[in-house]
């Protein structure tokens, strides 16, 4: 039997769960499907599910502010309580260490100004008498162990750091995107798991439907490309992969779960670190231990991956963000075999996602989330609604741009700052802090 929807979302992912609940709370019959049995099993479910706003560009902190606003009010934004259990925010704040490198984050300092994001400059002493258990003596800019120079210092000391206290982390990725899933449904938004899209239809140079499983045909003058590390497949799909300006790739990264440092003091904060100066970030997590991993230096490079055939276990460059943090962390204890996760980003070529429309009339990209996207994904649901909808009234936003309200945070911003054809932003930091 053929059924109608008026917008398929291919992937239900925190992206493509989030749309399909902001078009679906805006009257849309909706339909997300997966290939796999629930949502938020893919590159979702290993997310390291910081919130933090310290990014280069007005646009790319502002989503994230709006993001975190979302996160702070989780029950609210999804207005039901969910059976299963509720993901929860913990708000740790976010220590980011200053470092010639990163323009001693004077960019990122005035973007918050400009939007309003609370932030506090630390002072070396400071972050001393905070931490007790670091080491403040400059080590960068980053390199790997085999280096001569490794574990020596190159300046008597780090250059101090901003704190942003609003920042923090979801601790269940996958719970917070069935959350969503659940906002969805009851907005009136449905869900098909344990499908594979195969095929997208088209008729007179529109999106007309897709095929599933190979042989199944669903209707729908609409569909969003959500599909994650897969999403240049779906392209393919629709004949789009290679109209954009801007182009994804499919990168590895991975992470591991170490024991805490031993505290100085009870109150010793847990804080979210982005350490610059030795190119690694830390995040708290469960039973007294912390997430790691590489905030990606240009000596470990990068290592492409096939999103349908690729090596989940955790290499030896895992090791080095590692060795790195023990230089911070002195007390570190580093074990012989590592546990940890290894996933996909879907990474674009100034790591700035693309939300936007395609070549195809119908066919819609939420693509190129580049590692930093899952804070963001709350206010995306509702920017690709609204862009979805504009276009499909006939608005022109290749030459128009939508402008999209961020109403929580009071700023409107251009969606041309997504778009597929847009110039490489040169202000980006190229890196998952993007
Ligand atoms: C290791 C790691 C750490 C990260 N850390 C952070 C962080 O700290 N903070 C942050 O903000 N962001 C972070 N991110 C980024 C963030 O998690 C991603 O941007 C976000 O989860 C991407 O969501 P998505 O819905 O687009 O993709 P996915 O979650 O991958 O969802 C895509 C879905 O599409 C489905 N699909 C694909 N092809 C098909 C098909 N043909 N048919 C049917 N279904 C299909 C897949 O099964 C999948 O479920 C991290 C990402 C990773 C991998």
């Amino acid at each position: 039997m053929t059924k109608t929807y008026e917008a398929v979302i291919i992937g239900a992912g925190i992206i493509g769960s989030a749309i399909g609940c902001g078009l679906a709370r805006r009257g849309w019959r909706t339909l997300n499907i997966d290939r796999h049995s629930t949502s938020g099993q893919g590159s979702t479910s290993s997310s390291v599910a910081i919130v933090r706003t310290h990014y280069s560009t007005v646009e790319g902190s502002a989503l994230a502010w709006e993001g975190t606003q979302c996160w702070e009010n989780w029950l609210d934004h999804i207005g039901t309580e969910d059976p299963v259990g509720m993901a929860e925010f913990r708000q740790t704040g976010v220590l980011s260490l200053k470092t010639e490198e990163n323009g001693h984050l004077e960019k990122q300092i005035s973007v918050s100004d400009e939007l309003g994001i609370p932030y506090e400059e630390w002072s070396v002493q400071r972050i001393a008498d905070k931490l007790p258990g670091w080491e403040t003596k400059k080590f960068g800019p980053p390199i790997l162990s085999a280096h001569d120079r490794f574990g020596q210092h190159t300046g008597p000391s780090i250059e101090g750091a901003v704190l942003f206290p609003r920042g923090g982390y979801c601790n269940d990725p996958r719970l917070a995107t069935h959350n969503l899933q659940v906002a969805t449904e009851a907005a009136g938004g449905t869900f098909r798991f344990n499908t594979d899209v195969t095929s997208v239809q088209t008729n007179q140079g529109r999106v007309s439907g897709l095929i599933v499983n190979g042989t199944e045909s669903i209707d729908c003058p609409v569909i969003i490309n959500a599909a994650g590390p897969h999403s240049t497949r779906i392209s393919e799909l629709a004949g789009v992969a290679d109209k954009s300006r801007i182009t994804t790739r499919v990168i590895r990264h991975e992470y591991v779960r170490l024991p805490r440092p031993e505290r100085s003091s009870p109150d010793e904060p847990d804080f979210i670190t982005f350490d610059n100066d030795i190119g690694s970030y830390t995040r708290p997590d469960l039973g007294n231990t912390i997430l790691t991993g590489s905030e990606g230096t240009e000596a470990e490079g990068e290592t492409p991956a096939d999103p349908d055939d690729f090596d989940r276990n955790l290499s030896n460059q895992v090791l080095e963000p590692i060795y790195r943090l023990a230089q911070r962390m002195p007390t570190l204890g580093i074990p012989n075999s590592p546990s940890g996760i290894v996933d996909l980003w879907d990474v674009s070529d100034d790591w700035i996602p693309i939300y936007d429309r395609s070549d195809l009339p119908g066919f819609y990209l939420a693509v190129g989330t580049s590692g930093n996207q899952f804070k963001t994904a709350p206010a995306v649901g509702e920017l690709m609604a609204e862009l979805v909808i504009a276009c499909e009234a006939g608005q022109d936003h290749e030459r128009d741009p939508l402008q999209f309200h961020l109403s929580r945070i009071g700023r409107t911003i251009s969606l041309g700052f997504f778009s597929r054809n847009r110039a490489v932003n040169s202000t980006s930091s190229f890196s998952v802090l993007a």
